[in-house]
């Protein structure tokens, strides 16, 4: 008999999305004409924009002919679009980094998600509760996080939480920890760190020879000047942090699936016998094992992106999506609901009025207003007393939905 990896049995959280479902569809077997309004997915709505399609037409052609076809490409992704990466997305910010630090991919949800493949399982993690559940999760199934306690915690995971006591931002944690998880804009609370509270970071790190993995998928959403859109741009970051990032988000990629990853040079992760190795050339064969590389028609496509057009159309898409979350939360403010996030993310995180949980928030606005939310525990013990809105919706579905909400709180 084939013996199973048991870890993968300690994850609940599979199951939060779907009875997230089976609410709704109870609701709808009752309420069958209900016009329901989503405000719960983390997926963008807009298509493609033009440039991107046009790029990936043009691919494809090419890929019709023998004299242009094109087989397996570099695991790590073609020249033109690593540079174009370099150019565009780190060089105005004052970060220079060479091609081989950059690992093109089918996104950043495997690319988080595998990064532990290359880390010990007796790491101590610590991440920001609440979190993207998938960080929790992959070092779940590799045995990293311990044990699911009572109170909702992994035993192996310190938690660093976010409250509006420190204005969602994390503290420090007070003991060493060995990798922390960093999503800044953040999903799920919406906000952002300062370069000041970003510094912090990157000192701990530093000094506690710590590893950071800086997942950056909303980096585009950014609006205030002052916010650092990469690690990289804090002084010494090259040393301790891994930097993820997205095309999903930013130019409506969630369908056509591209992302990137980068590990400096400088960075390294020690062997039992206290030799230093770097990680840059360990990631290269995880991938070089694992991964056959992105398809060229979507690298086509994400380098589209960085031309003068597609970096209007992308502004475009951002502005709509940034639009909705601001009158979302002037309508949620309005009635006296607390908000933070939608200023520099397409998340808002509300609070419950009348210290109501989650789940008892969630199923009132879905009776009472049929608009389907996220319940802010599925992202973390601290989540709870939360919901988690997201500004991915037509601007006059979302104008409905808020006028519903101001009607029924
Ligand atoms: C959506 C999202 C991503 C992007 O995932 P892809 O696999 O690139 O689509 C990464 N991190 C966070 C926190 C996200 O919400």
């Amino acid at each position: 008999m084939a013996l199973v990896n048991e870890h993968f049995l300690k994850l609940p959280n599979n199951y939060f999305f779907s009875d997230v479902e089976k609410k709704v569809n109870s609701f709808k077997v009752t309420h069958p004409k209900a016009d329901l309004i989503r405000l719960g997915t983390g997926d963008v709505i807009l298509p493609l924009p033009q440039a991107c399609i046009e790029a990936m037409h043009r691919a494809v052609d090419e890929m019709g002919h023998e004299s242009t076809f094109r087989g397996y490409g570099p695991e790590a992704g073609y020249p033109f679009l690593i540079n174009a990466i370099i150019k565009h997305d780190y060089n105005p910010r004052g970060v220079h980094l060479e091609p081989s630090e950059i690992f093109v991919s089918d996104g950043s949800k495997s690319d988080t998600g595998n990064i532990g493949d290359i880390l010990r399982h007796d790491n101590s993690i610590g991440v920001t509760d609440p979190i993207y559940p998938v960080y929790i999760d992959s070092n779940v199934s590799c045995g990293r996080a311990g044990e699911l306690l009572a109170d909702g915690k992994w035993s192996n995971v310190v938690y660093m939480p976010c409250l509006p006591e420190n204005d969602f931002i994390p503290q420090l944690p007070k003991q060493r920890v060995d990798i922390i998880y960093l999503c800044y804009p953040n999903n799920p609370t919406g906000t952002v760190l300062s370069k000041a509270e970003l510094r912090k970071w990157v000192n701990y790190a530093l000094e506690n020879d710590t590893l950071l993995i800086f997942d950056g998928a909303y980096e585009a959403y950014i609006q205030h000047p002052d916010i650092p859109h990469s690690i990289y741009e804090i002084k010494g970051a090259k040393k301790v942090a891994i930097e993820f990032r997205s095309f999903s988000k930013t130019a409506g990629f969630t369908g056509v699936r591209c992302g990137y990853t980068v590990i400096p040079k400088e960075l390294t992760g020690g062997t039992l016998a206290g030799k230093r190795i770097p990680l840059t050339p360990l990631w290269r064969r995880h991938q070089e094992t694992k991964f056959n590389g992105t398809s060229y028609i979507t690298q086509r496509g994400a380098e589209a992106i960085y031309t003068p057009e597609g970096k209007e159309q992308v502004k475009a898409h951002i502005q709509y999506y940034m639009n909705n979350a601001q009158l979302m939360k002037r309508a949620l403010t309005s009635i006296g609901l607390k908000t933070a996030g939608g200023e520099d993310a397409p998340y808002l995180w509300v609070k419950a009025p009348d210290g109501l949980s989650s789940w008892k928030f969630f199923e009132k606005l879905l009776y009472e207003a049929q608009v389907v939310t996220t319940p802010g525990v599925g992202f973390g013990p601290n989540g709870e007393g939360y919901l988690r809105l997201t500004a991915f919706g037509k601007k006059e579905r979302i104008q409905e939905a808020m006028q519903r909400l101001c009607q029924c709180l």
